[in-house]
């Protein structure tokens, strides 16, 4: 039986593959490539010569089947994104979930991703933090979305596209307040890359005064919000009812 590896890319930098990415790459039967020609340019800059095949969102449930199938006859496959960890709001999640489902073998060939790598840089606590995704398309869904992500309680960490980042600050402001803390990190590992720390009403200043920065591919994280300290226990609220009820 043959085995599927997951194999991470760099986010950026080609410097950041790993030995064990090369040597997998190298040797397995086939890639599947989120976009073949993407991938292709790396394993040109490695000199890896694979035979690649397409799997993205559109034909990945089609394709999973396929891919179990091949691996039970023996077959090594590894799956790779344009960029970073696969299944990290890249495709994957369908070809893995059936291969677990079906007792194929999968393992990982960890490396960079960039939600890990934006948040180790940016001094928000790391002790327990959430990964939500990218921003939703629509203002209020994005409003309700930041408003969840704070009330956590912990870091969140999202994704966020160059073309929709103004707007979603905008939404960021009219749910939480300009004096809102958020970190912005951008083009992690390039030459442009940038971290802002502050309010999203200074962020928004920042990427005015220079929209070059508005470009590029984004990771956005806000603090989660301090429990208040007159929020009352669970316990202490049913003991309180509890006295309520006896009171004349
Ligand atoms: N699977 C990838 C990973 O492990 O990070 C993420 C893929 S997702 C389709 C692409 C998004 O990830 C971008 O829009 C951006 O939000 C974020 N991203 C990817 N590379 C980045 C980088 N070098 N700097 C900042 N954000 C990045």
């Amino acid at each position: 039986i043959g085995t599927l590896y997951i194999v991470a890319t760099p986010i950026g930098n080609f410097d950041d593959i790993s030995q064990r990415a090369i040597q997998t790459l190298s040797e397995v039967d086939l890639i599947a490539a989120e976009d073949t020609r993407h991938t292709g340019k790396l394993l040109s800059h490695f000199n890896i010569k694979a035979k690649t095949f397409a799997l993205h969102d559109h034909n990945e449930k089609q394709k999973a089947q396929q891919i179990v199938d091949w691996l039970e006859q023996g077959m090594n496959i590894a799956l790779v994104s344009d960029a970073g960890t696969p299944l990290i709001s890249d495709p994957g999640y369908a070809v893995v979930n059936l291969c677990r489902e079906q007792g194929a073998h999968v393992t990982p060939v960890p490396g960079a991703c960039a939600a890990i790598t934006a948040v180790c840089c940016s001094g928000l606590p790391t002790d327990r933090f959430q990964f939500i995704g990218f921003t939703p398309a629509k203002s209020k869904a994005r409003q309700t979305f930041f408003i969840e992500a704070v009330n956590s309680g912990i870091t969140s960490i999202m994704y966020e596209s160059t073309h929709r980042i103004m707007a979603s600050l905008d939404d960021l402001e009219a749910a939480l307040g300009s004096d809102q803390p958020v970190v912005f990190a951008k083009e992690l590992t390039k030459t442009f890359e940038t971290f802002f720390n502050g309010s999203v009403a200074e962020l928004k200043q920042f990427l005015t005064n220079d929209p070059t920065k508005q470009r590029g591919e984004i990771v956005l994280m806000l603090p989660g919000k301090a429990k208040q300290s007159d929020d009352i226990p669970e316990d202490a609220r049913r003991m309180l009812g509890l006295l309520e009820a006896e009171m004349p």
